[in-house]
């Protein structure tokens, strides 16, 4: 509701901004840059106080790359996880598609953090609530902040947290946010990183007591590197666990369904459950394109060329096709790991 259409501008505050690119005159920003920026202009026409001294290639960065205008997940695609769901309708959806009931009281906290093994949706869980609040969708990952771009992260998360705050409704999602706000030794930590997160928790405090719509959703597999001042600012931290057997029967069976491959009996279906306990949703991704290759590999077997090849040369997908696989796919998360991630829930997650 609160967008804003774009008033082509006349370059009145973005020439000025031209001088940023690195000294040159007022013609030095390409046209993409240009056109970026004058997306992001106010009805007066002009770049909004937070962006203007910003460099425009960075804020052209945010726009086009970490800025995802089409996240593509519907709420029905994931699998299971319930508690989470409903947590994350109570305290996102519905706050951002009401802003006028959720005020005062019951003001929602604006850091979310999804922890738990890696492939179990956390990423889906972000796309969709940007899908279902109608949010525009920023996502990066917190190691790119600090691997990528060296010394200048810094400066990327003030043009990340400025161009939300000209698109809200917004969320932005932060993958790994561990390797970004993580307990690390202030003396064994680089310099760099350090003001990189303070950095980043400056821009969470100044959103977080404001009125602006932005919500930040961190994932993490290791919640335990997160410091006190992480998790304060991530106030409701939810734990994304394995698929249930229903979850994981639901992920093989939706994803042969839409190619038309499922032909399974119910037994075939609980057997597979059975064989897979402990496999993440991605280990599951993973075992139903291992199986999907059995038919494929028999048809060439048999003698037909791959460029002949049609559908209706490969038999359906069988029990016995995911029992080869499984040889194939393991579980990646140890029982071990899991402990960590249950103990860590006990004491600091959002318990239903
Ligand atoms: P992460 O928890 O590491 O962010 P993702 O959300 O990226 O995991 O999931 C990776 C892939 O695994 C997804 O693209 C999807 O295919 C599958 N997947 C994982 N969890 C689920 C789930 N709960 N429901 C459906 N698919 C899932």
């Amino acid at each position: 509701g609160n967008f804003v259409p774009p008033i082509r501008s006349n370059g009145s505050n973005i020439g000025n901004m031209s001088s940023r690119a690195k000294g040159k005159g007022d013609d030095a920003l390409d046209e993409s840059t240009k056109a970026c920026l004058e997306m992001l202009c106010g009805p007066d026409g002009e770049l909004p106080e937070k962006l203007r001294n910003l460099e425009p290639r960075l804020i052209e960065h945010v726009s086009n790359e970490i800025m995802d205008r089409d996240p593509n997940v519907r709420w029905d695609d994931i699998a299971g996880l319930e508690h989470a769901k409903k947590c994350v309708m109570e305290m996102v959806i519905w706050p951002l598609l009401r802003p006028d009931i959720f005020k005062g009281c019951r003001s929602p906290g604006k850091g979310l953090l999804l922890f738990g093994p890696p492939g179990t949706g956390k990423t889906m869980i972000g796309k969709a609530i940007a899908g279902e609040a109608k949010a525009t969708f920023f996502s990066i990952s917190a190691s790119s902040l600090t691997s990528k771009w060296i010394g200048e992260g810094e400066k990327l998360v003030r043009a990340l947290f400025g161009v939300a705050s000209c698109r809200q409704p917004a969320v932005i999602f932060v993958d790994e946010i561990d390797s970004l706000l993580s307990q690390r030794k202030s003396d064994g930590e680089h310099e760099s990183s350090r003001r990189l997160k303070t950095q980043f928790l400056i821009e969470m405090e100044g959103f977080d007591s404001g009125s602006e719509q932005i919500l930040l959703i961190g994932a993490t597999n290791r919640p335990q590197e997160l410091d006190e001042a992480a998790r304060r600012r991530l106030t409701k931290r939810l734990y994304i666990p394995l698929p249930s057997s229903e979850a994981r029967a639901w992920i093989a069976r939706n994803l042969l369904d839409k190619d038309g491959l499922f032909k399974l009996s119910d037994e075939d279906i609980n057997t597979i459950c059975k064989l897979t306990e402990g496999y993440s949703g991605s280990d599951m991704k993973n075992l139903v394109k291992e199986a999907s290759m059995g038919p494929l590999r028999e048809a060439l077997k048999q003698g037909i060329e791959i460029t002949q090849l049609q559908k209706e040369d490969m038999r359906p997908v069988t029990l016995q096709d995911f029992e080869h696989a499984l040889q194939q796919v393991r579980a990646s998360v140890s029982l071990i790991e899991l402990g960590i991630y249950d103990e860590w829930n006990k004491q600091f997650g959002s318990l239903s």
